[in-house]
Parts: structure tokens; C-alpha cells; sequence
């Protein structure tokens, strides 16, 4: 009965790629597709095939394009890798690809398919509306050359060591609680942006935004030496390459890991399932740029700020 099932779906998948490639390829390829069409309303198909060009996703079951139903089975099942190892689904991943879509819809919508496609497009990549391991890839290649570039060890005189309300652990020792003083100023602008924003919500009986008691956006780790990054290496030695490199950003004081919720920095996908949930995650995918902090797509936890020099956008 489960090998049935798993056919059953197998079957669906392909025959709906069939089919949005079917129509992609027939549109493309034929010599009276105008050209300036193509470019204005990327081939995001619904099923009577009429190009969903309000860019919303209709509401009704038969207006959901091909695209669209191919991402609602990829986001869980796409099979692709990250750091060497096998990841499935780009779930994890919404918050990120939304905003860099620039799209609300959900990524299962005809509208969220749209605003791939044209996204697809300005990136020299066949605008299918997919979300597939090529344009996935391009995706997180993306993210990661917007990380910070200069890794250079932070000196001791550029770390400023900030109290202990700050961090998620009330008793992280002085000496685990230094940051590199321009990210630190940063992080403090950013946090009293996220308690002055009613729309993270998260202690309305206080009226405000972020309650500051509140454990979300406290600092679980910031500068780290190398003899402190070796001693945690050793204490976990099954952690990957992600979670402790040995050339950690954290050597710089401008790498910060902060608390979006579940357990603070286990990379388990039902524990980032969880914490790319939570809003104020959600907050920082949307606000933090504004700071100057850019996420590290991998670790919901992690953002670095990237000095105003070396930003190339
Ligand atoms: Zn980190």
C-alpha cells in the first residue's frame, strides 16, 4: 500500500513536470509566441492555458497553474545539497526566497510562481516558475556572496564586551560575551527597532513590540577566539562543518547568533522548521538589512553585519 502511494505520487510529479515543460517548450518554441509577450508575462501557465498575469494566484482549485503545483510538491521533496550533504525541500527556506522574490503570496500559489518567474528571468535562468535545484542553487549562491567577505580575526581593541542582559544565557562568562563595536551598536538599533515594531506583536499586554524580557534576539554567541571555537569543536565533535568551522565568521566579533526560537542553534530541519516559523525570524529576514546584518541561509541563527564598505548593494 506505501509503495503503491509513493507510485502513485511519483506518477503525479512527472506528469505534471511533463506538463509544465510541455507547455513551456510548445509557447517558447513556437514562431507566433511574440517576443515582447514572453518577456512581460514569463510562461507561468494555468491549465486552460492563459498566463496567470494578475500575478495574486486565483483562488479556485482549477486555476492553479502546473508551476504552482510542481513547487507545492517540490518545496517538501526536491532533493539537492548543501555543504556536502543530501538536503530535501526548500521549506526551510520560504521566509528568504519570498523576500527574494519579493512576493507575500504562498509558495504554492500561482503568484508566488510569477514572481519566480520573472526573478528567473533577470537571472539568465529559464523562467518556468520552478523553484528547482538549479534555480535553488542560484538562490543560495546568492545569499552566500552577500555574506561577510573580510574574515579577518577581530583585534582586541575592535571588541567591546557587552553585558550579560544581552545574551540568552543570563551567565555567559565576560570573556564570551565580546562583539565587534560597530556590530554591536548595530544589534542595539536593530533590537530597539524590533520593541518599537507593533507588528511583531510578541508582547501585546505590554502594549509594545518585542517585550525587551523577551529571550528572542538575545545574543547566543558573538565573537568567539579560536582556542574557544577549538574547545567547542572538540566538545561536539558530530557537529558539521556549518555549525563550527574551523575559518568561523565568528572570529571576527561580526558574526552574532541570535534566539528565533526551538533550540537556540541545532541545525535539525524540524528544529529550523520551527524557528523559520517564529515572526521575529520573520522580522529579521525582512528588517535586518537595514542594520547591516545578512543572514546565513543554513542557521536561521546566524547573521553577520557587513560593514557600509565592503556592501556591493
Ligand atoms: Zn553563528
Amino acid at each position: 500500500m506505501k509503495y503503491f502511494s509513493i507510485h502513485i505520487a511519483v506518477l503525479f510529479v512527472a506528469l505534471a513536470a511533463i506538463l509544465a515543460i510541455a507547455s513551456f517548450e510548445a509557447r517558447g518554441q513556437s514562431p507566433r509566441a511574440p517576443k515582447a509577450e514572453s518577456r512581460v508575462k514569463p510562461t507561468v501557465l494555468i491549465k486552460d492555458g492563459r498566463d496567470d498575469s494578475a500575478g495574486k494566484g486565483a483562488s479556485t482549485a482549477s486555476a492553479i497553474s502546473p508551476a504552482a503545483a510542481l513547487n507545492a510538491v517540490l518545496r517538501n521533496d526536491l532533493t539537492w545539497t548543501f555543504g556536502g550533504k543530501q538536503q530535501r525541500g526548500w521549506y526551510l527556506y520560504t521566509p528568504l526566497i519570498s523576500h527574494m522574490l519579493n512576493t507575500e503570496g504562498d509558495a504554492t500559489s500561482n503568484g508566488f510562481a510569477f514572481a519566480l518567474a520573472r526573478w528567473q528571468e533577470h537571472s539568465g535562468l529559464k523562467p518556468s516558475g520552478v523553484l528547482d535545484e538549479e534555480s535553488l542553487n542560484a538562490m543560495v549562491s546568492e545569499w552566500q556572496r552577500r555574506r561577510l567577505k573580510n574574515r579577518t580575526d577581530a583585534q582586541p581593541n575592535q571588541l567591546v564586551t557587552a553585558p550579560a542582559s544581552d545574551f540568552y544565557d543570563p551567565e555567559r562568562l565576560a570573556e564570551l560575551r565580546q562583539v565587534e563595536r560597530e556590530t554591536y551598536a548595530a544589534y542595539q538599533r536593530m533590537v530597539a527597532a524590533a520593541i518599537a515594531d507593533p507588528s511583531l506583536a510578541l508582547a501585546r499586554a505590554a502594549g509594545g513590540g518585542l517585550a525587551p524580557a523577551e529571550k528572542y534576539l538575545k545574543i547566543i554567541s558573538a565573537f568567539r577566539s579560536h582556542e574557544y571555537q577549538d574547545q567547542l569543536r572538540r566538545q561536539s565533535p558530530q557537529a558539521g562543518r556549518a555549525g563550527l568551522a574551523v575559518n568561523s565568521p565568528h572570529f571576527t566579533g561580526r558574526a552574532l547568533d541570535l534566539y528565533v526560537g526551538g533550540e537556540p542553534v541545532d541545525t535539525k530541519d524540524s528544529n529550523r522548521a520551527l524557528q523559520v516559523q517564529t515572526r521575529v525570524y520573520q522580522w529579521l529576514v525582512r528588517n535586518a538589512e537595514r542594520f547591516g546584518f545578512r543572514p546565513y541561509c543554513y542557521e536561521p541563527w546566524h547573521w553577520e553585519y557587513v560593514a557600509a564598505e565592503s556592501r556591493e548593494q
